[in-house]
C-alpha cells in the first residue's frame, strides 16, 4: 500500500469539510495537512492545529527557500501548504489537503502524483438552498459565493475525480473507495 497525497477541492456549502471530517475519523492512516497562513487567529484557533500563524515576512523567507508546495494569496493574506510538513507526513501516512480550485492545480503540478478530488453540489439549487439554510451569510454574500462556485465548477473537468454529494453517506463511501483504489495502486 502507497502514501497519497489527496486535494479535495468544492464549492463553499458542498459539505466539504463534513466529507473530510468524516473521512480523517474513520481512518488513522491519513492526516490533514496544517497550512500557514498570515491572517490573525480567530477564537479558537489554535497555532499548528488550524494553522500555523507566520508573520509577514517569515512568510515570504519560507516562499524564497522554496518551502511550499503551493501558496496564494486569498483576501490580503498568504495562505501555504508547507513542503516539508507533508512529504514527512508522506512517509508515513497518506494526507489529505482541503484546498481551493488554485491551490489543488498548483499542488498537483509541483507533484504530479497528487489525487485531485472535486466534490460538486447536486445543483446550484441545492446549494443555494444550503448557503440559505446557514443562515450565515447576507444576500449578497450569498451571491458572491454563487459566482465563485460557478468559477470552482468551471475546474472540475481538470479534476482526477468528481464526487457529486446528493446524499452524504453515499458520497463518503465513494470517496473512501477513491482513498482505497489510489493506496492499492503500484
Ligand atoms: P480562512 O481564512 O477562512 O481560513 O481561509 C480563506 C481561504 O484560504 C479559503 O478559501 C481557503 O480554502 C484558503 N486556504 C486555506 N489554506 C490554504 C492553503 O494552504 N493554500 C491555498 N492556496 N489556499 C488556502
Amino acid at each position: 500500500m502507497r502514501n497519497v497525497l489527496f486535494a479535495i477541492s468544492g464549492p463553499s456549502g458542498v459539505g466539504k469539510g463534513t466529507l473530510v471530517k468524516m473521512l480523517l475519523d474513520g481512518d488513522e492512516n491519513l492526516v490533514a495537512s496544517v497550512s500557514c497562513t498570515t491572517r490573525a487567529p480567530r477564537a479558537g484557533e489554535t497555532d499548528g492545529k488550524d494553522y500555523f500563524f507566520l508573520s509577514r515576512p517569515d512568510f515570504e523567507k519560507k516562499i524564497a527557500a522554496g518551502g511550499f508546495l503551493e501558496y496564494d494569496e486569498h483576501f490580503g493574506n498568504y495562505y501555504g501548504t508547507p513542503l516539508a510538513f507533508v512529504e514527512k507526513t508522506l512517509q508515513k501516512k497518506s494526507v489529505i489537503l482541503e484546498i481551493d480550485v488554485q491551490g489543488a492545480m498548483s499542488a498537483k503540478a509541483k507533484k504530479k502524483d497528487t489525487v485531485t478530488v472535486f466534490i460538486a453540489p447536486p445543483s446550484t439549487e441545492e446549494l443555494l438552498r444550503r448557503l440559505r439554510g446557514r443562515h450565515s451569510e447576507s444576500d449578497e454574500q450569498i451571491a458572491e459565493r454563487l459566482a465563485r462556485e460557478e468559477y470552482e465548477l468551471s475546474f472540475a473537468p481538470r479534476y482526477d475525480y468528481t464526487v457529486v454529494n446528493d446524499d452524504l453517506s453515499e458520497a463518503y463511501a465513494r470517496l473512501r473507495l477513491i482513498i482505497e483504489s489510489e493506496r492499492a495502486k503500484a
